[in-house]
């Protein structure tokens, strides 16, 4: 069956095409500029070259028909025609609490996105253009929705209440929601494959560290904490946002500052993390190169990003009462060696060694970086949400 794989933003939408007879991408790329004048389309087919084309795509109507020609086109394409689509998953970044799991699209879900636009503004309303879109340019193809939130959805009250007035829980569902589950969910998975034990016995700390960052502790298989909260600025500190702070910042630093509520939450969403104390720059690799050359704020962006990182891990080590493995995935867990050494070298008390030349191996594969006598396993494991959202697409649409 081929299943199309869609992560509908503002402005952009990302593509990835997957025969899942064996799990293959046929194809994959993205839109970018939507609504803007010169938009950019990159369409990269697996056995074909790359293009590139510049045009006028104002809506994310146009941009499906623009990815469905480029996906059927006699020279770039990889399909004969649009009827070979069988399936189409979108990722929806909010799922609120009535999205347990994914799901297919019925009217009554699309209704249910649509009342938690309130929660994810900046995201959940580009997934529903995604999925209108696909129903008009696709009629009849079924669709899934894929949440990030879902994964998250088993925390116990303890983990996802905040300490604050219950009126505002039952009138605005104000908790914490969490983010990245299918990463989390993927590389949990992932890791006790590679660990050769059954999910459900391991107590895992994932960190998904990318642009933005969160930490999960998963019991039993299931997400039991996570740091990132009613929004995605909660937690770790990140490229551009600030994580955890005493929330009396923001009336305080309003009053100092004469900030409206919206300057206030952009400094923290788009001017903090990184970016704010290194004054450099909200990407790792650039911040790590700096440290190099003596950069001094560079250097204390890295601890503090670092040390947060460690405190996440011990606190829900203490959560679960003990860890048995620490998973590193996304852009810098990935890739960064030293984000990877500073964080594991710091809580050898836990039990995790790490292995120098392990952690500096490059690779595309799950793999250990800890030592072979380390009691707490350390894994580097490559997250892949788009083959997750094909899966869970692939599995509901099968029996239909
Ligand atoms: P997103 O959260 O947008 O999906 P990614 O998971 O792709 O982001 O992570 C992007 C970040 O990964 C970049 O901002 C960069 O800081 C980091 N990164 C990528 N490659 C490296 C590298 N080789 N070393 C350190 N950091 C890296």
């Amino acid at each position: 069956m081929i299943v199309l794989v869609m992560n509908a933003g503002s402005s952009s939408l990302k593509y990835q095409l997957y025969n899942m007879k064996n799990e293959a991408v046929l194809a994959q790329g993205r839109v970018e500029r939507i609504g803007m004048d010169s938009s950019i389309v990159t369409h990269e087919p697996t056995d074909k070259p790359e293009v590139r084309q510049v045009s006028e795509i104002l809506d994310h109507n146009t941009a499906v028909r623009k990815v469905i020609d480029l996906l059927t086109h006699a020279e770039h394409g990889v399909l004969k025609a649009m009827t070979e689509i069988k399936a189409v998953g979108h990722r929806v970044v909010h799922g609120g609490e009535s999205f347990k799991q994914s799901t297919v699209v019925t009217p009554e879900v699309k209704l249910e996105i649509r009342k938690l636009f309130d929660l994810a503004p900046l995201h959940n309303p580009p997934a529903m253009m995604g999925i209108l879109a696909v129903e008009a340019n696709l009629p009849g193809v079924p669709q899934a929705v894929v949440f990030d939130t879902a994964f998250h959805q088993s925390m116990p009250q303890e983990s996802f209440l905040y300490p604050i007035p219950m009126v505002l829980y039952r009138r605005h569902k104000i908790r914490r929601y969490g983010f990245h589950g299918t990463s989390h969910d993927y590389v949990s998975h992932k890791a006790a494959e590679v660990i050769g034990q059954p999910l459900k016995s391991l107590k895992l700390v994932t960190c998904h560290i990318g642009n933005g960052a969160s930490c999960t502790a998963i019991l039993e298989g299931k997400s039991f904490d996570t740091s990132m909260g009613l929004t995605p600025l909660e937690g770790l500190m990140m490229g551009t946002r600030s994580g955890d702070m005493d929330p009396a910042i923001v009336p305080f630093t309003m009053n100092k500052e004469d900030l409206t509520l919206s300057e206030v939450s952009s400094m923290l969403n788009k001017h903090s993390g990184l970016q704010a104390i290194s004054g450099l720059s909200s990407d790792m690799r650039e911040i790590t190169d700096a440290m190099k050359e003596g950069d001094k704020n560079a250097k204390l962006a890295f601890d503090m990003y670092t040390y947060r990182l460690r405190k996440y891990i011990g606190a829900y080590a203490a959560a679960m009462n003990g860890i048995d493995a620490i998973v590193f995935t996304a852009g810098v867990g990935e890739n960064s060696s030293v984000v990877r050494k500073a964080v594991v070298d710091g809580i050898t008390f836990l039990g995790a060694e790490l292995d120098d030349a392990r952690n500096d191996v490059r690779s595309k594969e799950a793999r250990f970086i800890s030592t072979d006598a380390s009691r707490v396993k350390v894994l580097v494991v490559p997250t892949n949400e788009e083959l997750l959202i094909a899966r869970d697409t692939y599995n509901l649409v099968k029996t239909k």
